[in-house]
């Protein structure tokens, strides 16, 4: 072999192993000229099965691939052909025979003979379907992942918007920082050109601006949206009409925005995206939430939905300020009223037992200023604690007083004497009750009290003067009664007085016996005031001393029936009780003494006492009489010290002291009393009184 054979025969070698397919083309009618195994393989894919298996070869491209024109392959070999300029493509594609797309990459050369001249096309081409396939795939996974991190990333500012502004609440109630904190979230996230809060203004039915970010520097637009009537035709006015979010996506383009919209200065700005979401907690409108963006924006965009997600939250939060404002204002408005009152008024939580609330008159009464006496627990306070009771009973300190009431008891009128930090003492009369909230539980108690020094200075001065006066007349009394008793008998004997100076005396003897009885009775008055009440106990029978009482009771007065009925009892029974007789005779006699005052001549006064064995520890008695009876409205006072029926004939004599003491000595006896009355139908009186069981009737 010669040579140029062997040459031959080694870059046929050469080109039947490339990793390429090579072609030669006639540069005139462009026939395939020569190809390479691989390219002959390759373009079997493109070729009808009649021209496979380099059946190609020696035939223009036209011929055997007819989509070779239109695909625009023929017009490049012309081009190369022609101008001498190589052709270069990374990825061209060609439909398959089977209508499938295959991609290639492939060159194109011009080869010139010694004079220069194009006379063959060299082709290279390697088939990258799979490659370009795989690369495609690739890329829409890609973008399938961005749109998908898009989103979250979308999802995430939203969900950071509403955490922010949850968080802000849940640190602090206060309305100014919770709106920052959301207008700087928003601002972080979504980049406005503004954000901002109004707050509802329903006095003036306008919605005032709150906050603004970032504050707008030279802005004219600032101003106006200070204060936006909601009859405006801002959009936020229409957001509060609507009840509904209003949200422009692109303000340069809105048909809908009426001309004072489209002049407003930030919609003559680069704005264009909008969203003004009504702040509602309930039925309330407590304002709006604004945004305006410099890119257009979508209604379900996930600023709208941020917007509205932290709406939700900041509407609670003015709700909450907007009524803690409401409350605070009634507090302080309740405080000043509590601050001018004459009664000097402590508040004590129940929760650490401190005073939370002192009033100007509490500090005055107490002598200790406000500012001691709040946050200090009331036993803290020595000189709030009572010194003693005024009738020098066992000391009752306030905070007994308040802990009853913070166990919701109410105690009215406690005296005391507090002695005040400079060792002055001042007596009070105080009340006490417990301070519920909504839910019924007990948040305090309240002491109101009142500075009754005076008062009670006067009230001394008075039953001493009362005690005096009749310890004075007393004496003197008992001499007229004594020579009246005395001249009655010696006159009756000697029979030296006509009738009529005989009916003086028995006159005399029984107004100097009624004066001596009020005396009495003004005298215990003074005694129950001072303490010095005192019962001389001993165990008597009740009947025989409501028998004695009777029988004193008829001879004195002739003019009623009066009778004795015993229930469960008789006459020679004993009913054995433990009582001062004087003052249990004293209390029958005042009874009968109103029912004889109270009845009219001739009429029945019954008198009773009630055994039973089923109440063996306790008797009744009662006093029944057919008088004038007692009114529905004045039958709780009766036993009032000074009460006097108001209807009552001023003739019939008496001070209104009676009752007073038959309650008094009858509570002392651990017993009780109590009046059935119906006017103009008589009354009847029961006296409940212990007695001794084991002491019953034989
Ligand atoms: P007085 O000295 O006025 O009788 P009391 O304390 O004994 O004072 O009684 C108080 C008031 O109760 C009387 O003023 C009278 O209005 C009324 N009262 C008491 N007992 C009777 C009665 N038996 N019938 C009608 N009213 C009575």
């Amino acid at each position: 072999m010669d040579s140029q054979m062997l040459i031959k025969t080694h870059a046929h070698t050469m080109l039947e192993h490339m990793p390429v397919g090579v072609a030669l083309f006639d540069a005139q009618d462009l026939r395939l000229l020569a190809a390479n195994t691989l390219f002959q393989t390759l373009i079997d894919t493109l070729l009808d099965p009649a021209w496979k298996n380099g059946r190609a070869i020696g035939h223009p491209i036209s011929d055997y691939l007819p989509r070779a024109e239109e695909t625009g392959l023929m017009t490049i070999f012309r081009t190369v052909a022609e101008t001498g300029v190589p052709y270069r493509t990374g990825e061209w594609s060609f439909p398959a025979i089977d209508g499938d797309i295959t991609y290639w990459s492939w060159t194109l050369d011009p080869l010139r003979d010694s004079d220069g001249h194009i006379i063959q096309l060299l082709q290279t081409a390697s088939e990258i379907t799979a490659h370009v396939l795989a690369r495609q795939e690739a890329e829409r996974v890609q973008a399938s992942l961005s749109q998908t991190n898009r989103i979250a990333e979308t999802d995430r500012k939203r969900l950071q918007v509403i955490e922010t502004v949850a968080r802000s609440i849940r640190e602090s109630l206060d309305i100014d920082s919770i709106s920052m904190a959301a207008l700087k979230a928003v601002s972080t996230c979504f980049d406005p050109l503004y954000v901002y809060t109004h707050i509802a203004n329903p006095v003036q039915k306008a919605l005032d601006l709150l906050h603004i970010h970032p504050v707008p520097v030279e802005n004219p637009s600032y101003s106006t949206l200070q204060h936006i009537p909601y009859g405006s035709s801002f959009p936020i006015a229409q957001a509060y009409k609507q009840h509904n979010p209003i949200i422009i996506e692109d303000l340069q383009a809105a048909p809908s925005l009426d001309t004072a919209d489209s002049n407003h200065p930030l919609v003559m700005s680069d704005a264009r995206g909008y969203a003004c979401v009504p702040l509602w907690f309930g039925v309330t409108f407590e304002g709006t939430l604004t945004a305006v963006f410099k890119e257009s924006i979508a209604a379900d965009g996930p600023e709208v939905q941020a917007l509205m997600g932290s709406g939700i939250h900041i509407a609670a939060a003015l709700a909450h300020a907007r009524l803690r404002k409401v409350v605070e204002n009634e507090r302080t408005r309740l405080r000043a009223v509590l601050d001018q009152l004459p009664e000097g008024i402590l508040i004590v939580e129940a929760a650490n037992g401190s005073i939370s609330y002192a009033n100007a008159a509490a500090a005055y009464i107490l002598g200790i200023p406000v500012t001691s006496l709040i946050g200090i627990p009331l036993n803290r306070h020595p000189q709030i604690n009572v010194v003693m009771q005024m009738n020098n009973r066992p000391i009752f300190p306030w905070n007994f007083a308040v802990i009853r009431a913070l166990s919701g008891e109410t105690i009215s009128s406690q005296e005391a004497i507090v002695t005040r930090p400079n060792g002055s003492k001042v007596i009070t009369l105080s009340s006490s009750a417990p301070l519920h909230v909504e839910d019924g539980s007990i948040s305090g108690a309240v002491i109101v009290f009142q500075d009754v020094t005076v008062q009670k200075s006067l009230e001394q001065q008075k039953n001493e003067f009362i005690s005096i006066a009749s310890h004075e007349l007393r004496t003197p009394i008992t001499a007229i009664q004594g020579f009246a008793e005395l001249l009655q008998v010696s006159a009756t004997q000697e029979q030296s007085l006509n009738p009529q100076s005989l009916r003086a005396l028995t006159f005399i003897n029984e107004q100097s016996q009624s004066l001596t009885r009020l005396i009495e009775e003004m005298l215990d008055l003074t005694r129950i005031e001072n303490a010095q009440l005192l019962l001389n106990l001993a165990p008597h029978d009740l009947i025989s001393t409501i028998q004695h009482v009777i029988e004193i009771q008829a001879t004195v007065d002739k003019n009623h029936d009066i009778q004795l009925l015993l229930e469960g009892l008789q006459d020679t029974d004993t009913l054995i009780g433990v009582f001062d007789e004087n003052r249990i005779v004293q209390v029958l006699n005042n009874l009968i003494s109103n029912a004889i005052k109270y009845s009219p001549a001739g009429s029945r006064i019954e008198v009773g006492l009630r055994y039973s064995p089923t109440t063996s520890h306790e008797a009744l008695m009662w006093v029944k009489d057919s008088g004038i009876g007692i009114a529905a409205n004045e039958l709780p006072h009766i036993f009032k010290r000074f009460h006097r029926a108001s209807r009552l004939d001023r003739s019939i004599s008496g001070l209104g002291i009676g009752l007073y003491l038959v309650e008094e000595v009858v509570t002392r006896h651990h017993g009780r009393v109590w009046a059935e009355s119906t006017e103009g139908d008589g009354s009847t009186f029961y006296v409940q009184l212990p007695v001794l069981p084991d002491r019953v009737p034989s």
